[in-house]
């Protein structure tokens, strides 16, 4: 079976969902999402969106997200990115995301390498806030279907021109749908780890896709680790301990209960010494006390960590929680211009799966959801401007997708195997 649409979108996290508002009613867009839409990294983020707070700032959050990704960063990505902070969030306000504000001003928190506060929160839910107000505005639009459990399994393509994509759904049936876009907005690779914080379906399909039919990939051997998360000897995902918590004051000790750290560290140094000091310790984590906070402070900013917290045997108001780190976010990606667009013709690449330059060798916390919907806009304007029809009048074969627990795991070979040779390649 083959079906028709204008403009697929291959993922329903804050970058697909943020995109798909951009288009208008006159264009047929088809959204799919391996799960269901709330299984997305997006709606886990915790600790807030970093916006340009006023002009006097532009300098220093521009130098603290350079000294964060170690000067790697692209830096015309990064000034795109902080230049269009400003109108991302009224659009989110108007999709009507409800960031935290006295009298009627907005506030803002910090995290670790920020130095000054410039993250609007909601709660400790900010990515949950800004997801299902995006998901809710899609579901309006006549123009926009989403259907879950239906994996991309392949693209289809000719001659570096991108025509549509091989897609499962819950059945398990395998078609082909052709557009005159695709837009990869597949998140993480958390998937692909032991210990992560992400869903364990983000396997970077779009990266071994891309892989296997020459699409350029960029910095793959980046992998952010988060240095606190909830230890655990449960299996699954790690539940991560944001780092508005160390912004907010929590502090790191030693089995001895002695400080060892300063907490608001880059994530990459502060993981570094962590390690260090469990291994001094011969332990399997470190401690994290938030209790100077105050309970009313730990219940009011941080409940969803609060609840999670006492849910694993810790009160966080009384006592230290046992923190270690995990993998947590992905810096590479499918390597795409200041226009979200890939080296393949009709192919575009948006949100966390997509590598623009803007985080460098590590990404500035809270820089993440900010830039997925910043280049997912810039994507859909892109897309719009050029507007070409693509037709392709040949059969499809899809009998060769039948085996797909072992296409899967050949995927997450493909992309394992290139994170190790360039790790190497360094
Ligand atoms: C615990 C946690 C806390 C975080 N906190 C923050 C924070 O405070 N601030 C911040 O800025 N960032 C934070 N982040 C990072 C941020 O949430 C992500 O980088 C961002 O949400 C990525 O959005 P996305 O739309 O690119 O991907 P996601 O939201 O992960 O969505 C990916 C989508 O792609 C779909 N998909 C993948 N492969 C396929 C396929 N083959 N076929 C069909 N669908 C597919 C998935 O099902 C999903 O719908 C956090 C991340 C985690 C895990």
């Amino acid at each position: 079976m083959k079906q028709n649409v204008d403009i697929i979108i291959v993922g329903t996290g804050a970058a697909g969902l943020f995109c798909a508002l951009q288009m208008p009613e006159d264009k047929q867009v088809l959204m799919i999402t391996k799960e269901s839409v709330e299984r997305s990294d997006s709606f886990l983020a915790q600790g807030g969106i970093c916006v340009l707070k006023d002009e006097e700032d532009y300098d220093s959050y521009f130098e603290d997200t350079m000294r964060a990704g170690h000067y790697e960063n692209n830096k015309e990505s990064v000034e795109l990115m902080i230049r269009r902070s400003q109108e991302i969030i009224q659009d989110l306000i108007s999709y009507g995301v409800d960031f935290e504000q006295e009298n009627g001003e907005l506030l803002y928190t910090r995290e670790g390498a920020h130095s000054a506060p410039r993250i609007l929160y909601h709660e400790d839910l900010t990515g949950k806030e800004i997801s299902t107000k995006l998901w809710e505005r899609v579901k309006e639009r006549k123009n926009v279907r989403i259907e879950e459990y239906t994996t991309m399994i392949d693209l289809i393509c000719k001659k570096n021109i991108c025509y549509g994509i091989i897609a499962k759904d819950r059945q398990e049936k395998v078609r082909a749908i052709l557009a005159d876009y695709v837009i990869f907005a597949c998140g993480g690779v958390g998937g692909l780890f032991e210990h992560s914080t992400n869903y364990s379906h983000l396997t970077g399909d779009a990266l071994a896709i891309s892989l296997k039919h020459n699409i350029a990939l960029k910095d793959i051997n980046y992998i952010q680790i988060h240095p606190t998360t909830l230890y655990s000897k449960k299996q699954g995902r790690r539940f991560l301990i944001s780092e508005s918590v160390r912004g907010e004051g929590a502090k790191l000790y030693n089995k001895n209960m002695e400080r060892f750290v300063d907490e608001l560290l880059p994530r990459d140094v502060l993981t570094e010494k962590i390690r260090e000091q469990m291994k001094k310790d011969k332990t399997e984590f470190v401690w994290l006390s938030m209790v100077d906070m105050g309970a009313e402070v730990i219940q009011k900013r941080f409940p969803n960590i609060y609840k999670r917290c006492m849910k694993e045997g810790y009160d966080p108001t009384k006592e230290c929680i046992p923190v270690t780190p995990a993998q947590h976010y992905f810096m590479g990606g499918v390597k795409v211009d200041l226009h979200s667009k890939t080296t393949m013709e009709h192919l575009y690449a948006i949100g966390e799966t997509s590598c623009n330059g803007v985080h460098g060798a590590n990404r500035l916390a809270s820089n993440s959801l900010l830039e997925s919907l910043v280049f997912a806009k810039v994507a859909a304007t892109e897309i719009l401007a050029k507007a070409e029809k693509l037709t392709l009048d040949e059969e499809i074969d899809l009998i060769k997708y039948e085996n797909f627990d072992a296409l899967e795991e050949e995927y997450k070979e493909m992309v394992l195997k290139e994170m190790e040779r360039m790790k190497h390649y360094e």
